[in-house]
């Protein structure tokens, strides 16, 4: 396994690994079941060749030489260092070092699976979007430019009103907000915003020329998370907002995900659902809904524990995360079950995808004691109809799941039900 395919590495992304022996296979292993390619930094590194850009590099300090020998590649890429010392020296060492993150000695494959995923979801990251209220046209484009160039998506409004708008029809992940405004100002507005549930851990920034500590204090306490003093350099700014979103990014997803995968909860999911067929009763978009189980799921528990049980399911949270769009939406609904939503993608394109990863799915060997072992999955398909509610397009993707357990499992059924007669039969 690590005589890896440097091109093919290319391709699916990799990770380095320093390390020797059986900790090195245990590496490894973790590593390719969450689809990285393993490669051995002390044989297989091809340090020659500048494009070569792996994922990240777990380093055992344990292993003589092994810290040196990464840092002689002048890569600077994220390293997690696995270390049995603790102490404040050598934790300041591996700051030095630049390490970002430490597992502890001896391994645990469910840490180290946990730092694998926090590296590359933030790599998957996809754009923030930035609502700037603020009726000074100047400031507005001075702001928006700025953030623009840090890659962030931005829309500009120049009142309360438009803002509130857009905010019922549209999700941002922070609000930069003038103060001083006519009609109502940042702070009525900012206690608005709040009053959504959904909303109390959006980011609010005030940017204002305000003085007075007084009512700087205000502005926090009744809502905003910070309060930027115009004029304020480009780059300042950036770096606010920046720090804000990754603060708030790390709160919503305790809140909104799964612990064990990273991917969405059942409530999350769920509220997704709702918005996106709301959407499509708007738009007329195509969006489908697919219901994953694994199959004899119970029977890898009762042979190998519930400890490789849940590796299998993490293995299948980052095959999905990592092959379809960023703009699918993927969640554990339960145990062993997954949905996902398929943005302008009717059942049959659905279908076709997630029949193509069920195949690779089946095809991933884990590597236990007791030999090497798979795990297939069943997936029930349905899509949008006019007329259809969110819980409908369940309810026939679950039935369809119900047909491919039937039909002998590792499978994709479309529910090529008429929605008409579906909906006859289910409320008879
Ligand atoms: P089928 O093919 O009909 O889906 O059979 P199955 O055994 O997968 O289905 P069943 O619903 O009977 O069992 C699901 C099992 O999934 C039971 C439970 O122990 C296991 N399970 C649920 N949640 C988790 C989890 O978080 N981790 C692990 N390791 N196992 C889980
Ligand atoms: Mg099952
Ligand atoms: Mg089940």
């Amino acid at each position: 396994m690590h005589n890896a395919n440097i091109t093919d590495a290319k391709n699916r992304g990799s990770i380095v690994i320093f390390d020797e022996g059986a900790s090195l296979s245990q590496i490894s292993a973790v590593v390719g079941e969450l689809r990285f390619t393993p490669i051995d930094g002390f044989s297989d590194l091809p340090f020659e060749d500048d494009a070569f850009q792996p994922h990240l590099a777990i380093v055992n300090d344990g292993v003589k030489h092994a810290m040196a020998r990464w840092q002689e590649t002048a890569r600077h890429l994220p390293t997690i260092k696995i270390t049995d010392d603790n102490a404040f020296g050598a934790r300041l060492q591996a700051a030095r070092q630049g390490v970002a993150g430490i597992v502890h000695a001896p391994l645990s494959s469910d840490e180290l699976t946990s730092w694998v995923r926090h590296f590359s979801t933030l790599q998957h990251a996809r754009q923030s979007h930035v609502l700037i209220v603020d009726d000074d046209f100047m400031t507005q484009e001075v702001s928006a430019q700025a953030l623009r160039q840090a890659d962030m998506t931005v829309t500009v409004v120049e009142s309360a009103q438009q803002a509130f708008s857009f905010l019922q029809a549209d999700s941002v992940d922070a609000v930069l907000l003038d103060l001083q405004m006519p009609d109502v100002d940042g702070i009525e507005f900012a206690r608005i915003i709040r009053q959504d549930q959904e909303n109390l851990s959006l980011p609010i920034i005030f940017l204002s020329g305000e003085r007075d500590p007084n009512r700087q204090l205000q502005a926090r306490r009744l809502g905003g998370d910070d309060f930027i003093l115009k004029p304020v350099s480009p780059s300042r700014l950036c770096e606010v907002v920046e720090m804000r979103l990754q603060r708030a990014g790390a709160l919503k997803s305790l809140i909104e995900r799964d612990s064990l995968t990273g991917l969405l909860n059942h409530g999350r999911f769920h509220a997704q659902l709702e918005n996106e067929i709301e959407r499509s009763h708007r738009t007329k978009a195509k969006v489908s809904v697919a219901l994953i189980d694994l199959d004899h799921f119970k029977s890898v528990n009762d042979t190998y524990g519930h400890q490789v049980g849940d590796r299998v399911i993490r293995s299948l949270a980052t095959l999905l995360s990592t092959s379809l769009r960023k703009t699918d939406l993927i969640g554990r609904l339960g145990g062993e079950e997954f949905g996902v939503i398929l943005l302008d993608t009717d059942a049959e394109a659905a279908a076709q995808v997630i029949d193509r990863l069920r195949e690779t799915f089946e095809e991933t060997e884990f590597d236990v004691e007791q030999g090497a072992f798979s795990v297939s999955f069943s997936a029930g398909i349905s899509d949008f109809g006019a007329g259809m509610a969110a819980a409908d397009l369940v309810r026939l993707a679950d039935s369809a799941l119900y047909q491919a357990k039937a039909r002998g499992r590792g499978r994709t059924v479309t529910d090529a039900t008429d929605w008409s007669t579906a909906h006859l039969k289910a409320t008879a």
